[in-house]
């Protein structure tokens, strides 16, 4: 089996950029498998020697108030697929409300999950990161999906031990 990455995160932070950045090496495989919402989107990766499956994640609206809304089920229910959840963070924006309340849910949640700092590309990384040490999710991840820096890293890294 395949080890299952969700990424999750407000909208616009990069998640589906990463998404393609993670499934188009080698067979770009960006399918919607049978019998799951079309909510999520499931694809194939490599990178380096790991092989994995990736769920991206949608529709998350900012605008609605409280942990249900901002944690749409469909997130929740990506989490619930995964072995390890990204939980992606805009490095330019920094802090924002909604990005306080998915680390809530993810601090009490059993999944192994990894704070990714995204959109690190001209900005001083250690600057951008700063904000996000509070969340108590571990040492924040600078990557900059767009152009690819820090994604086989973190890949490495976090797939290690499967
Ligand atoms: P999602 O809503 O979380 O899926 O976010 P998207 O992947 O749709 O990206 C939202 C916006 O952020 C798009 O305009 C992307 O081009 C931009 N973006 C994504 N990754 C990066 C990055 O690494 N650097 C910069 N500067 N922009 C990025
Ligand atoms: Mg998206």
């Amino acid at each position: 089996m395949l080890p299952v990455i969700a990424l999750v995160g407000r909208p616009n932070v990069g998640k589906s950029t990463l998404f393609n950045r993670l499934t188009r090496t080698r067979d770009a495989l960006v399918a919607d498998l049978p019998g799951l919402t079309r909510d999520r989107k499931y694809g194939e990766g490599r990178l380096g020697d790991q092989s994995y499956l990736v769920i991206d994640t949608g529709g998350i609206s900012g605008d609605e108030a409280g942990i249900d809304q901002v944690m749409a089920r469909q997130s929740l229910m990506a989490i619930e697929e995964a072995d390890i959840v990204f939980f992606l963070v805009d490095g330019r924006a920094g802090l924002n409300p909604a990005d306080e309340m998915i680390a809530d849910h993810l601090r009490r949640s059993a999944k192994p999950c990894h704070l990714v700092v995204n959109k690190t590309d001209g900005i001083d990384p250690d600057t951008a990161m700063a904000d996000f040490y509070g969340f108590g999710l571990g040492n924040p991840k600078p990557i900059a999906a767009a152009h690819g820096r820090g994604v086989l890293s973190l890949i490495e890294e976090v797939l290690a031990p499967f």
